[in-house]
């Protein structure tokens, strides 16, 4: 059997999914998995197409880093050699396309190094997403392999909703909004006429909640605008990031604690969002168990936050006909979306509140709503999948 490998390769882990060849319209994944852990204690596990755990091995530790990378990759590729999978080709989703990367782009060793030089624009994700092709061009040199970037959907943003008020040299060196969560706002696109009918070609608002959070814009289902800027910090209040923070807020820290990027970093990226607010998690389902009212505070924020940003990708959209929600909050979290939606009521938002808590149902507007809601479950794993074939033939 001939199969497409799609590879998201993070700081300490990389996910992965199997399809089958050809891949159809909506097809599923026949096997899901992770290698978690990289530099504490590393597993690698994969999930058959019903979900059920069909594979679970501990990965010894490396010397370093690096080595524990390279182990987790081999040890994927060792577990599609046991099942027979003949690879077709790969599929990565890559954080950053920079300016001139617009489109899924074929992987050679010239256009690596490429990629490479946008490593300053993206230093925390864009090594990790880089590294599994060389290890593969060693490994399996005849297999093709493709990249799809987070940016990519987002370049039909107009320059206006691209531009910071800073001085024009340094955005002509790039410094500008990009938008990250590209493949999943294509995906939720490409669905789109199916659930809300022809409002899918007028002003909508994409929600895409999860760990990382972000909303998209769209207008005839093109990106026109994101809550995301530069790096995938902006924006909405997110598990662990900040989102929207005054820069003033960091040259305080800078000035009154002597804190530096490295310090500034960690705050911004891993320490804030939920986590920070609540001081208990950055889960939102443990955030909804718990009862404590930091909890409680920290649920209320990223909602009120994300309304905020909403309202704000209206303007961008230039008016409000339906609004998107998915992505692990997004998709299974009624009380977020109830929660999100109860700032917009002068939208002439009106929630079907029966509908929004029954699990499964795309559409949760009222009869009499003048914005269409809607709820979505991604898959930027088969958007992938689906540009690494068209691109290969
Ligand atoms: P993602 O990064 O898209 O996988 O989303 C992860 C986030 O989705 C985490 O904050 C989870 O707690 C949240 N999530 C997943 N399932 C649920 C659920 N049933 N209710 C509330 N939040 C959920």
């Amino acid at each position: 059997m001939s199969s497409l490998l799609i590879v998201n390769a993070g700081s300490s882990s990389l996910k992965f999914a199997v399809y089958n060849l050809p891949l159809a319209e909506g097809a599923q994944a026949v096997f899901r998995g992770q290698v978690d852990g990289i530099g504490a204690d590393a597993r690698f596990f994969v999930k058959d197409a019903s979900g059920d755990r069909c594979h679970d091995q501990e990965l010894p530790k490396g010397p370093d880093l690096e080595a524990e990378h390279q182990a987790g990759l081999d040890a994927l590729l060792d577990w599609l050699d046991a099942q027979k999978l003949t690879l077709a080709a790969v599929g990565h989703r890559v954080v950053h396309g920079g300016a001139n990367f617009a489109a899924p782009l074929r992987i050679d060793a010239s256009n690596i190094e490429e990629l490479e030089k946008l490593v300053p624009l993206a230093p925390l994700h864009q090594p990790h997403n880089l590294r599994p092709m060389r290890t593969l061009m060693r490994r399996l040199p005849d297999v093709p392999q493709v990249a799809c970037f987070d940016t990519a959907f987002h370049r039909t943003q107009p320059a206006i909703a691209e531009t910071f008020a800073i001085p024009r040299a340094i955005t002509a060196e790039g410094v500008k909004r990009y938008g990250f969560h590209g493949s999943s706002y294509e995906y939720i696109a490409r669905q789109l006429p199916g659930v809300i009918g022809p409002r899918a070609d007028g002003a909508v608002v994409v929600a895409h909640l999860g760990n990382g959070a972000s909303m998209c814009a769209l207008r005839e289902r093109k990106a026109v605008g994101s809550s995301m800027g530069f790096t995938a910090v902006d924006g909405l209040m997110m598990g662990t990031r900040t989102g929207l923070l005054d820069p003033g807020v960091m040259l305080y820290l800078m000035d009154t604690r002597g804190w530096g990027s490295k310090e500034l970093t960690n705050l911004i990226y891993k320490q804030s969002g939920l986590l920070g607010v609540s001081g208990i998690s950055q889960d939102m389902r443990t955030l909804q168990e718990s009862d404590a009212p930091e909890a409680k505070e920290a649920i209320e924020l990223f909602c009120y936050r994300a309304a905020r940003e909403l309202g704000s990708l209206a303007v961008a959209a230039g008016g409000l006909d339906a609004i998107v929600f998915t992505g692990g909050i997004g998709e299974n979290s009624p009380a977020v979306r109830a929660g999100i939606l109860a700032h917009l009521g002068f939208f002439g938002v009106s929630m079907d509140a029966e509908a929004n808590n029954t699990r499964g149902r795309l559409r949760i507007d009222k009869s009499d709503s003048r914005v269409a809601l809607a709820v979505i479950p991604t898959d930027e794993e088969w958007m992938i999948a689906h540009h690494a074939q068209r691109l290969l033939g």
